[in-house]
């Protein structure tokens, strides 16, 4: 049969105008941001695609839910909501909201890691990690190998590698591990799922150690989407009962809520032990608030709630993901090298590939997503050695396999032709890539360097030359 177009299961009814703006006001734009894409003015950006996260557009039922806000200080309607949402679709039994992800990750390895402690998980992400050095932990990266090579089809490129994960509870013993990090539709690999054979055999193995599993449910929505997609027996399974079946073999998660759950703020932690949420609560009077607002309004609770139930809609993630496939098949059939499979997330542009005349010392990525902002107007992210950051222990640059630009999809907010302007915009910096200039840093922050480091051009003053 042939393959049917799909389209957007939804039509528009609010919209916010875009700005254009002129190559001219780019240029000093950029150079007054220190070629860092996060130190941009907002209104300066023409199709933002930062992130994906917290920039999602809410539903009219969303918006119509904070309506229904009960800014109660204790004992909100509101958290009950979010509660009972979270135990139907996510499974878990205690509910710990917070600010947004980090705030779930800090308590959480607050909690239960010791100094010493050695935490694997599937990659790394920024803030998990750090959370979990300064908590006195080591990050020990345990995926599959096929996560580092952009170029290899692996279905399932977000699968834990068993043996790795083995022969460091062989090194450092299973004492010293107190949870494994588990991430499902590995951001900083791409977007990339994880099969449910390979986190059943995960936790299995864990489980025998006496090794916790946590869940990042960030993309766990969009995981099941994959595993529906790819994985054999699950083809007439609903995404819900995928979503359900990944939970259940964990023993609670974080979560970014401003990811798959279609809201602008939120999170949470969620633990199936008793005692573990008990110092939980306690933890969150502590940092966020409240433990049923955990720094959160309860309309915002209340838009949560009701973004999960929209998350697991079929069509709702068929489209998102659909969405990001259209624009990453635009880029390979236009030759431009990027990450394979295409991710749930976003498309994420192979730099170094990309720039070959640029050396990592001189951050081909983090160029590349400067250029790409001169030349369009479209803001897209560094993922690689910028975001990488320092070894905790040497202090040297950690330059990873994966020097990633990263065109991140917000969700239900671009159309179609948007994704075509974007296309265009990459393949014409393509054809003038011999003209884009490596930096260098001018300032670099301690903690998560990404977010607030700037740049200069390692020769002249400009990104992209004429
Ligand atoms: C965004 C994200 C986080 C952190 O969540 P915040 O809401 O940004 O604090 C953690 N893990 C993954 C995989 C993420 O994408």
């Amino acid at each position: 049969m042939k393959k049917r177009a799909w389209a957007e299961p939804f039509k528009i009814k609010m919209v916010e105008p875009l700005r254009m703006t002129t190559r001219e006001e780019r240029e000093q734009a950029i150079v007054a941001a220190g070629f860092n894409t996060f130190l941009l003015h907002s209104r300066d950006v023409y199709i933002d695609l930062l992130t994906d996260s917290g920039t999602s557009a809410m539903s009219d039922r969303q918006w119509a839910g904070l309506m229904l806000g009960d800014e109660a200080y204790a004992g909100s309607v509101n958290f009950y909501h979010l509660q009972e949402a979270i135990q139907e679709f996510y499974g878990y039994q205690y509910i710990i909201p917070t600010h947004q992800g980090r705030g779930a990750e800090h308590i959480l390895s607050q909690l239960l890691i010791r100094e010493g402690d050695y935490v694997p998980g599937n990659m790394y992400f920024t803030t998990t990690k750090l959370h979990q050095e300064l908590a006195g932990g080591t990050f020990v990266d345990v995926i599959v190998d096929q996560a580092h090579d952009p170029d290899s089809e692996f279905p399932f490129k977000g699968n834990v590698d068993l043996d790795k994960l083995q022969a460091l509870i062989d090194r450092v013993g299973a004492k010293h591990i107190p949870y494994l990090s588990l991430e499902t539709n590995v951001n900083m690999a791409g977007g990339q799922p994880c099969s449910l054979a390979n986190i059943r055999d995960t936790s299995e193995l864990c489980h025998k150690h006496g090794i916790r599993v946590f869940l990042d449910a960030t993309r766990a929505v969009e995981n099941a989407y994959f595993i529906k997609q790819r994985e054999v027996g699950y083809e007439s399974a609903t995404i819900a009962d995928i979503l359900r079946e990944i939970c259940s073999h964990t023993d609670g998660c974080t979560m970014s809520a401003k990811k798959d759950c279609l809201v602008n703020i939120g999170g949470w932690l969620a633990v199936n032990d008793e005692d573990l949420a008990a110092q939980a609560r306690n933890k969150v009077v502590i940092y966020e608030g409240l433990h049923t607002y955990g720094g959160l309004a309860g309309r915002d609770m209340e838009a949560m709630a009701i973004g999960i139930r929209e998350s697991v809609v079929y069509e709702h993630i068929r489209a998102r993901v659909g969405q990001v496939e259209y624009l990453g098949q635009r880029l390979i059939d236009a030759g431009i090298p990027v990450v394979h499979p295409i991710g749930g997330h976003g498309v994420f542009i192979q730099a170094a590939k990309f720039l070959p005349h640029i050396s990592r010392e001189a951050f081909p990525a983090q160029a590349l997503s400067a250029a790409l902002y001169v030349e369009s107007g479209v803001r897209a992210m560094e993922r690689g050695a910028v975001s990488a950051g320092r070894d905790h222990a040497t202090g040297e640059n950690i330059y990873p396999k994966l020097e990633l630009v990263r065109l991140t999809i917000p969700r239900r907010v671009y159309t179609q032709a948007h994704m075509d302007v974007t296309a265009e915009s990459v393949e014409e910096l393509y054809e003038n890539r011999d003209r884009v200039v490596g930096l260098r840093f001018i300032y670099e922050p301690q903690y998560l360097r990404f977010f607030q480091s700037r740049f200069e051009p390692i020769e002249g003053n400009r990104v992209l030359n004429d």
